[in-house]
């Protein structure tokens, strides 16, 4: 039974290698097998949930096609993660122990980070020494800076909630913290501002130090890399500088984007990059925009990424939201009204860390007061943040009627394939908006244009600011139109 169960699993493997780089079939479709038929269900067995979630959103149509292929008609396909799938055999070969060993063990237990300094540095070898200023434990960890970069005591996986607009990042985060170095490396985490991906990036350390006493965990922003950079040029010790962070086993490194136009940190970055992935240590990168437009860094790094993975964390939606709300009123012990609860995860949508503001000051309204919360009540104690949250609500859709209505064409024109300038004009205009005011990236905002291509909106977008740059009047129709958007 198993064996005829490869063999087929191998004929549509073959199938589906027509279709796909050999890298990607090695990485994706290579660890899966097929472990169940049923009369119109096939079940593959992968190792980890990430392996599911990538197939089913980037290959549910090649391997539809392949199973189709194959077996002449189509089946729906099932997943079920099985830890047992050999992970390790399908990462290249490891120089220096790394496979088979412990990553943590085969290093000296060392002394820690004690120089922790603005970085802010886990380390249960520098607990063991005793040594000031370092980081003891996961637990007490919050106590360092909390909100000005340090490690954040509350940022665990159990506290938190996963939803469709994370469950990849989160399944990714999971596999890294339990998996270090082993799997995905380095995992690139990206998405707009208060998403989470911070909390993830600690969550990660968090948990490898919990269950890794020897691990030296490393957190810091790039904005705190490039200024102990530039500190460690002035004061000659770069040498100290290097060695501290070449010596992470596991390196967070958080918002990378200000990495951009710094060139020498950038550089300094790559190579301590470069040593560590060349020593097969975790690391951990965040941005607000996806590994592809991170030009410099990207073309750099891209060889490496071969191993690695990219997740993007988006918008919540309601129902997630309201679990946040939930799980955060839990946390506090406060209790508000079902309304209120409501009001707030359907008004602040697409911020957490708003959401989180706005139930912080709710609650603390409710303990300091008497009075009843209303409906108007609330609308008043957080009028600056549902406004902040109206004004990021640009979407594309609205983009595109606004856009329509001023230059008088067809909505249905700012997707149609329709090319004449009275028409292409607007639409381009429309494009570069999508750019300006919405967290959609080029290809997204293809696809909404009627299923145009990455190139033709970054053309688009260069097109407009250079007219822009040149002509008065275009400059101030694209002012008139933001502030339209944005009212
Ligand atoms: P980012 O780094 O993406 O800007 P953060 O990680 O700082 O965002 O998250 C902002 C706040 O929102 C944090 O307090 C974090 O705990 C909270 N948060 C974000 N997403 C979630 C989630 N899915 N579950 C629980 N809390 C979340
Ligand atoms: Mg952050």
């Amino acid at each position: 039974m198993m064996q005829a169960l490869d063999g087929l699993w191998d004929k549509i493997c073959e199938n589906v290698r027509r279709g796909i780089s050999p890298d990607a079939f090695q990485r994706w479709f290579a660890p899966a097998r097929l472990v169940e038929t049923g009369e119109d269900t096939l079940t593959l067995a992968v190792p980890n949930s990430i392996q599911q979630l990538w197939i089913e959103s980037n290959y549910a149509t090649l391997l539809q096609d392949a199973i189709i292929l194959t077996l002449g008609d189509r089946r729906a396909v099932k997943f079920r993660v099985e830890m047992t799938a050999p992970l390790i055999s399908r990462v290249p070969e490891m120089a220096g122990g790394g496979v088979g060993g412990d990553l943590f063990d085969v290093r000296g237990s060392g002394g820690g980070v004690s120089e922790a300094g603005r970085g802010a540095a886990v380390s249960a070898g520098s607990r063991a020494a005793g040594t000031a200023g370092s980081v003891g434990s996961a637990s007490s960890a919050g106590t360092l800076g909390e909100g000005t970069g340090g490690f954040n005591a509350r940022y665990v996986f159990e506290n938190f909630v996963v939803g469709s607009s994370n469950q990849f990042a989160h399944a990714a985060a999971l596999a890294v913290a339990e998996n270090p170095a082993r799997i995905y490396n380095p995992l690139f985490i990206h998405g707009g501002v208060g998403l989470g991906k911070t909390h993830l990036m600690q969550a990660i350390g968090h948990h490898i130090v919990a269950h890794r006493k020897k691990a030296r965990v490393i957190y810091i922003s790039s904005e705190q890399f490039t200024n102990e950079f530039i500190d460690a040029i002035q004061q000659g010790t770069l040498p100290k500088f290097r060695r501290r962070y070449r010596q992470a086993d596991v390196l967070l490194i958080d918002d990378v984007q200000f990495f951009a136009g710094k060139e020498r940190s950038q550089d300094e970055f790559f190579h301590t990059f470069n040593a560590l992935f060349d020593g097969h240590r975790q690391i951990v990168m965040t941005s607000d925009r996806p590994p592809s437009e991170m030009q410099k860094l990207e073309a750099r790094l891209v060889s490496r990424f071969e191993w690695g993975i990219a997740a993007e964390m988006q918008v919540p939606d309601v129902e997630t939201r309201t679990a946040i709300l939930r799980k955060k009123m839990a946390q506090l012990q406060v209790t508000l009204p079902d309304d209120v609860v409501r009001f707030l995860a359907e008004r602040i949508s697409n911020n957490v860390r708003r959401l989180e503001g706005s139930l912080m000051r709710l609650a603390s309204f409710v303990s300091l007061s008497r009075e009843k919360l209303t409906q108007p009540r609330v609308e008043e104690l957080l009028r600056d943040l549902l406004q902040e949250d109206a004004r990021n609500q640009v979407t594309i859709d609205k983009i595109q009627r606004v856009v329509a209505e001023h230059y008088d064409v067809r909505l249905a024109d700012m997707t149609s394939k329709r090319r004449p300038a009275c028409i292409a004009f607007p639409r381009q205009v429309a494009m570069a908006l999508a750019r300006d005011l919405t967290r959609a990236s080029y290809s997204e905002i293809g696809a909404a244009f009627g299923g145009r291509d990455h190139g033709t909106v970054m053309h688009a977008c260069k097109l407009i600011t250079a007219r822009t740059a040149e002509d008065p009047k275009i400059r101030s129709v694209i002012m008139l139109l933001e502030s339209r958007l944005k009212a």
